[in-house]
C-alpha cells in the first residue's frame, strides 16, 4: 500500500500545509484518514473528490475533522451536476451530531465504529484502538491483502495497550505533540520521548512523527525519539509518499 501525507500539523494549518490527513491507496482503492484543516483542497493533488468514497475519522477535534463539511458538500454538489451517483462513506466514532450532519447531506452515509469493529474496504482491513484523549478517539491498524501493516495513532497519551495494538507494524505514524520533558499526557498526547519509547516497545520497523508542534526545533523530536529507542525515525512532511 501507499500512504501520502496530506497534512501533519497539530492544532492549525501552516501556509499550504494542512493538519491531519493521510491518503491510503492500493489497487485503485483510496481511503482518507482524517479531514483536518486544508485537507479537502490539498488531497485533490492526489485523487479527484469523486474518486474518493471512504473517509475514516479518528475523532472530531477540529484539527482532524473540520474539512468534513467540504467533502460532504463536494459530493452533493457534484451529484446535482450529474457527475457522481455513488455514496460517500464516512466512518467514525458514534456521535449523534455528526451522524445527523453526514446523513442530512444527500449522497453521504455515516457508519459508526468502535474498538470491536473491523472495516473491510477493498484490499484493506482496519481495526481500532480506543485511545486516551479528552474525546472519544481511536488509533487505526490498517492491514492490506499482502499482510503489510500501517498503524496511525491519531491523538493519544502513551498507553501499554496502544503498544500491543501497534506491535510489529511495518510503518507507525505516531503523534508527537511536544518535546521531551514536556507534560503531553495532561492533554492526552505524547511527547517525543514517549513516542519513541512507544515505537521501540511495539517493535515497529519505521516511525513517522506527526501532529507536530508549531514551536521549537522539530528536528529535536527525531533525536529524542531515537534516544528513547525508536528506529528509522522521520518527521512527517506534507506530500511525503510512504511505500509500505
Ligand atoms: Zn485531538
Ligand atoms: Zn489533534
Amino acid at each position: 500500500m501507499k500512504c501520502t501525507v496530506i497534512g501533519m500539523w497539530g492544532g492549525f494549518p501552516e501556509e499550504d500545509e494542512p493538519t491531519s490527513g493521510y491518503l491510503i491507496e492500493k489497487d485503485g482503492f483510496h481511503i482518507l484518514l482524517d479531514t483536518g484543516s486544508g485537507v479537502a483542497a490539498h488531497v485533490q493533488n492526489y485523487v479527484e473528490l469523486n474518486d474518493l468514497h471512504h473517509i475514516v475519522m479518528s475523532h472530531y477535534h477540529y484539527d482532524h475533522s473540520v474539512d468534513l463539511g467540504a467533502f460532504l458538500f463536494g459530493r452533493m454538489i457534484n451529484m446535482f451536476m450529474g457527475r457522481i451517483d455513488t455514496e460517500l462513506n464516512i466512518y467514525g466514532p458514534d456521535d449523534q451530531k455528526i451522524i445527523d450532519q453526514v446523513n442530512d447531506v444527500k449522497l453521504s452515509r455515516f457508519h459508526p465504529y468502535d474498538a470491536g469493529s473491523q472495516l473491510n474496504i477493498g484490499p484493506f482491513t482496519i481495526e481500532f484502538h480506543r485511545n486516551n484523549h479528552p474525546v472519544e478517539t481511536y488509533a487505526m491498524r490498517i492491514t492490506d491483502d499482502e499482510g503489510k501493516v500501517l498503524v496511525y495513532t491519531a491523538d493519544s497519551s502513551y498507553m501499554d495497550s496502544l503498544v500491543q495494538f501497534s506491535e510489529g507494524a511495518d510503518v507507525l505514524i505516531t503523534e508527537c505533540n511536544s518535546y521531551e520533558g514536556e507534560d503531553a499526557a495532561r492533554l492526552g498526547h505524547m511527547n517525543a520521548e514517549e513516542a519513541g519509547l512507544f515505537s521501540s516497545r511495539a517493535g515497529v520497523k519505521r516511525t513517522i512523527l506527526t501532529h507536530l508542534p508549531h514551536y521549537g526545533d522539530v528536528n529535536e523530536l527525531t533525536e529524542s525519539a531515537e534516544k528513547a529507542g525508536a528506529e528509522n525515525v522521520e518527521l512527517a512532511q506534507v506530500d511525503q509518499v510512504i511505500e509500505i
